[in-house]
């Protein structure tokens, strides 16, 4: 393995999926549901593979329903327009999209700024591109992380070349509010940073949060390149059908360096979320309105089983802080759970790289049926 990789070893997702495997445990580590999708999106793909649509090499760029469905998506949500042809880019899901994305805009020596904890990828990815990542700590305050402005502006070097974001934020669930958006957006333009910004979780807010794409700020749209995917919005991160939307010459250096990653991405799932995302607003609402009920059963059961938690605003994820039931390292913590209270979650330590900022988190994700969840609060509170 090289020197660029070495400090990584097997993602943590793996890792806690394997052991809830093996002992039985409930799996709230991983972040996957446990109901697919709509019915009317896996027959739109089984229809394409019957019908032998996609079964061969689809288009480099993605299949043309598939990125005129992302604009159509981009417009009617966010008002913001995107031409199919030159300005959208299907990937292999989001991973890849972040992927090329750093490959391609990042030199070596470059700083990239991410919002710590950050998602496991960010750091691999920007280590194979052989930038140096510089994180900003997201910080509790008030029941929610949050960005310090100040300290965000200060990370920011002559060697700065871009900013990596997330929101609605993995691990912590929080959404940036419009105004922090907007002050992230005046530092981009001041400072003249290109962002690349992983909204895969923009579907999944909840109570009066907002997802305002960064793009549709003022000088944004010509440097922000948009990621998203289908598998968190429709449920099937199985199928690893992502996109990217941004100005034609940042989509073409993305998809430069996409073309010797996958080249394509699986035909028929295409065609699938193409018809996913011409859904009415009324699937969105519905989905949108399970989630947060689960989100509330679950944030419930750990209070009621002695953890503090932060309600989140968006993703799949509740942080719960471990001390209060006396414990203070999330790691040892979460190696232990599975066989003390059969259930796995995720320490949130692993997403930074001030370990010790992260040592009393524990990340929790609540994209699992009701009873799923109810079963596993009685078995934390029952394992005191
Ligand atoms: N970004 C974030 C913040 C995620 O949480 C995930 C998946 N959990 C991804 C990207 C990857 O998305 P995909 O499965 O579409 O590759
Ligand atoms: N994004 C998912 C999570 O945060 C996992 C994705 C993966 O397994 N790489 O749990």
């Amino acid at each position: 393995l090289n020197r660029r990789l070495a400090e990584f070893g097997t993602t943590i997702f793996a890792e806690m999926s394997a052991l809830a495997l093996r002992t039985g445990s409930i799996n709230l580590g991983q972040g996957f549901p446990d109901t697919d999708g709509p019915e009317e999106v896996r027959e739109a793909a089984v229809r394409a593979l019957r019908d032998g649509r996609g079964n061969q090499y689809p288009p480099g760029p993605g299949i043309p329903e598939l990125r005129t469905a992302v604009a159509a998506h981009q417009q009617r949500r966010y008002d913001l327009s995107y031409d199919p042809d030159t300005e959208v880019l299907v990937t292999a899901g989001a991973t890849e999209a972040i992927a090329a994305a750093l490959l391609a805009l990042v030199e070596p020596g470059d700083e990239v700024i991410a919002l710590e904890p950050y998602y496991d990828s960010y750091a691999a990815c920007i280590a194979l591109a052989g930038g140096t990542r510089v994180p900003v700590t997201l910080r509790p305050a008030d029941g929610r992380f949050r960005l310090d402005l100040d300290e965000l502006r200060d990370a920011v070097t002559d060697r700065t070349r871009l900013l990596l974001l997330n929101t609605p934020h993995n691990p912590t669930g929080t959404v940036l509010t419009r105004e922090e958006l907007a002050a992230i957006a005046a530092l981009a333009v001041e400072r003249d940073l290109l962002v690349v910004t992983d909204e895969v979780y923009e579907h999944l807010v909840f109570d009066d949060a907002e997802h305002v794409p960064l793009a549709s700020f003022p000088g944004m749209r010509e440097r922000t390149v948009t990621i998203s995917s289908a598998g968190k919005t429709f449920s099937f991160t199985g199928w690893k059908v992502g996109w990217v939307t941004a100005a034609p010459e940042l989509v073409t250096a993305v998809r430069s360096a996409k073309q010797f990653l996958t080249y394509v991405s699986a035909g028929p799932f295409q065609y699938a979320v193409a018809e996913a995302l011409a859904l009415p607003d009324s699937y969105f609402e519905a989905f949108r309105a399970d989630l947060l009920a689960k989100r509330d059963v679950l944030a419930a059961g750990l209070e009621e089983a002695g953890f503090s938690v932060y309600r989140p605003s968006g993703t799949y994820f509740v942080t719960a802080d471990i001390r209060p039931l006396g414990e203070s390292d999330g790691i040892a913590f979460c190696r232990a759970l599975p066989e003390r209270a059969g259930v796995v979650a995720i320490p949130t330590a692993v997403f930074y790289d001030h370990r010790e900022m992260g040592a009393p988190f524990v990340r929790f994700a609540f994209c699992k049926q009701k009873a799923v969840l109810e079963e596993a609060a009685r078995r934390l509170k029952a394992a005191g």
